[in-house]
C-alpha cells in the first residue's frame, strides 16, 4: 500500500484549498494539515474553522514539515509560489501537486523555476468547484463523486502519483490520468468555453439594459445558463490567458456552428433548428445519465 500522507501543506486556502482541508477533516483523514496563504485573515479563519491544524508562512519550514504540498492558488501565481519554495524543494523529499484549471502553465512554471519538469511534481485538477470563492465558501463535500484529473509524465515519480491519488480518494473523488495537452483541450471545451459564453452574454445584456432592468424579467433558464458568470474574475483572467490557444480553437468552432444556427433561423429553416435542438437534447440527456451513474456507482 502507498504510504499515505502524514503532513499535508496547502498553499492557498480559498474555495478549492479550504474545501480539500475541510473534506479531510470531516472524514477524519489521518493527516496533519499545515496552511499557508498570502492573507493572514484567511489563515486565521481556516484555523478557527478547524480546517487546518497549523499555520506556516516560512517556505523552508513548510517544505521540511510536509511530505506533500498542494498549491491551490490562481494559475498565474504558481510560478511565484514555486520560486519561493524552490530552494527548500531542491533539498528535500517533499512532493508537490496543484489544483490549477490549466495544466500547461504548471509544467511551464516548473520548467522555468527548476530548469526541468521535476519528478516530484504531479499536476492535478479537481473537476469540481463553484462560482463562489474564498475560505468562507469551503465545502467539505465539494469533491465527493467528482473526478480529479492528474497529468503525470513519464519521468514523474509513480509513488508521488499514488500519494496524490490517495489524498483525493480520502475526500470521495475518483482519480483519472491524461496528458497535459489532452487536459487543456478537453477543459477548454467543457469548462472554459461555457464560462466565456456566460461572461460575454451577461456583459452584453448588461450593456443593453438600463440599470440592469432587463434582469428583473429573467427566470430559471437565464439563471441556470449564467450562474457561472458570477465566478471570480481574477481566477478566470488567469485561466483564459493560460489556455488561450485551446480556448480560441474551440471558440472558433463554436462561432462557426452558431453562424449555422443563425442562418437556419434567418431562413426560418425549422427542420434544421429542430435537428440541432434534438441532437443537443440527446447529448445533454446522455451527459445527465453518465453523471447519475457515476453518483450511483460511488454510493454502492
Ligand atoms: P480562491 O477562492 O480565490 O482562493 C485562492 C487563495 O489563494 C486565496 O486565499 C488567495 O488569497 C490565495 N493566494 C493567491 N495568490 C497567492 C500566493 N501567491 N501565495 C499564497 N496564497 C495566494 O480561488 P479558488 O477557486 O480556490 O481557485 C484556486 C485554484 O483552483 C485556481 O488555480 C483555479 O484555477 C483552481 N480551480 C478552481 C475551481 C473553481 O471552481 N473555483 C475549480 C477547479 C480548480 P487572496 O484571497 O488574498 O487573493
Amino acid at each position: 500500500m502507498t504510504h499515505p500522507v502524514t503532513t499535508l501543506g496547502i498553499v492557498g486556502l480559498g474555495l478549492i484549498g479550504a474545501s480539500l482541508a475541510a473534506g479531510l477533516k470531516q472524514r477524519q483523514a489521518p493527516v496533519t494539515i499545515v496552511g499557508a496563504d498570502q492573507s493572514d485573515e484567511t489563515l486565521a479563519e481556516a484555523l478557527r474553522l478547524g480546517y487546518i491544524d497549523e499555520i506556516c508562512d516560512d517556505p523552508s519550514a513548510l517544505c521540511e514539515r510536509c511530505d506533500l504540498i498542494v498549491l491551490a492558488v490562481p494559475v498565474l501565481s504558481l510560478e511565484a509560489v514555486l520560486t519561493r519554495l524552490a530552494p527548500s524543494l531542491k533539498q528535500g523529499n517533499t512532493r508537490v501537486t496543484d489544483v490549477g484549471s490549466v495544466k500547461r502553465v504548471v509544467t511551464d512554471a516548473a520548467e522555468t523555476v527548476f530548469g526541468e519538469r521535476p519528478p516530484w511534481l504531479v499536476p492535478g485538477h479537481p473537476i469540481a468547484g463553484s462560482e463562489y470563492s474564498g475560505v468562507g465558501a469551503a465545502n467539505p463535500d465539494l469533491y465527493a463523486n467528482h473526478q480529479v484529473i492528474l497529468t503525470p509524465e513519464e519521468r514523474t515519480d509513480p509513488e508521488a502519483v499514488k500519494q496524490v491519488s490517495w489524498l483525493w480518494e480520502q475526500v470521495g473523488a475518483t482519480v483519472e490520468t491524461m496528458t497535459v495537452e489532452r487536459h487543456d483541450e478537453v477543459l477548454a471545451a467543457t469548462s472554459h468555453l461555457p464560462h466565456l459564453l456566460a461572461f460575454s452574454l451577461v456583459d452584453s445584456l448588461a450593456h443593453e439594459s438600463e440599470k440592469y432592468e432587463i434582469f428583473h424579467y429573467a427566470a430559471g433558464g437565464f439563471r441556470d445558463f449564467t450562474r457561472i458568470a458570477a465566478s471570480d474574475p481574477t481566477m478566470w483572467h488567469d485561466i483564459f490567458l493560460s489556455n488561450d490557444r485551446a480556448t480560441l480553437d474551440v471558440l472558433d468552432r463554436y462561432i462557426d456552428h452558431l453562424g449555422q444556427v443563425r442562418q437556419a433561423l434567418a431562413e426560418r429553416n425549422g427542420d434544421e433548428l429542430f435537428s440541432v435542438f434534438t441532437r443537443a437534447k440527446k447529448a445533454r440527456d446522455h451527459f445527465s445519465r453518465v453523471l447519475d451513474a457515476r453518483i450511483q456507482k460511488t454510493a454502492d
